[in-house]
């Protein structure tokens, strides 16, 4: 068997703290995990979690240069928890869900909002609004082994070093345990999964010129600039 030309390689993520590179299989995102950005987005800050995915290439290792997408006047970000899978499985009981856990990361989940607002109104997918190419920055993933499972700590985003979001990983609707448990109903989860746990509240517009850095807590930080 050959292919009929080269398969693309597999996303990788730099593991902190060694020489390793962590390969990403798929890249699903949770909406609306923070009471104060659900109620931002009009939400009523309390609903079954749900979930939309990123392609994995979407994904920038180490953040940096970013191009401003195209189709946009109004890219927002979000600063989110990431959760990265070493097992997966399918209906994965709460209690079982963080011994999957490989490690956690922080990312941005961009977002091309007026292209949401306008899907959300025509009933249409969020793909185009959430999955672009380079709409995924993330930092290194830090294994649990060294930084344990974050239930608590601040997460944080600043434009041009003004903060605008500042919120706590104990403001979480649904935990990450949580999360895993119900999206394993979902889908059959596998080694390789990253999960964007949702963002607290402050979102805001960015635009050309701008530089965005974020962290959380026991994490690091990224930084990325919008060229
Ligand atoms: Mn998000």
């Amino acid at each position: 068997m050959h292919y009929v030309f080269p398969p693309a390689a597999p996303t990788g993520i730099p593991v902190a703290g060694t020489e390793a590179v962590f390969p990403v299989r798929r890249v699903y995102c949770v909406g609306q995990n923070y009471a104060l950005h659900a109620k931002e987005m009009g939400g009523d800050g309390r609903q079954p979690p749900f979930f939309f995915s990123k392609p994995a290439d979407a994904l920038i290792p180490g953040g940096g240069r970013i191009a401003y997408p195209p189709k946009t006047d109004n890219l927002q970000h979000e600063v989110e928890l990431v959760v990265a899978l070493s097992e997966g499985g399918a209906d994965i009981p709460v209690e079982k869900a963080l011994a999957r856990v490989f490690g956690y990361a922080v990312g941005i989940d961009l977002t091309r909002r007026d292209l949401q607002a306008s899907a959300k109104e025509k009933g249409r997918p969020w793909d185009m609004a959430k999955g672009f190419d380079q709409s995924g920055p993330i930092g290194a993933i830090v294994p649990a082994a060294m930084s344990g499972h974050p239930q608590k700590g601040r997460i944080w985003l600043s434009v041009n070093d003004a903060v605008k979001q500042d919120g706590d990983l104990a403001e979480m609707i649904w935990n990450v345990a949580e999360i895993i448990a119900n999206l394993s109903t979902c889908v059959e989860l596998a080694a390789g999964d990253l999960i964007f746990t949702g963002t607290p509240a402050g979102v805001s517009t960015v635009v050309r010129g701008d530089t965005l850095r974020c962290g959380v807590e026991g994490l690091g930080e990224l930084t990325i600039a919008l060229v």
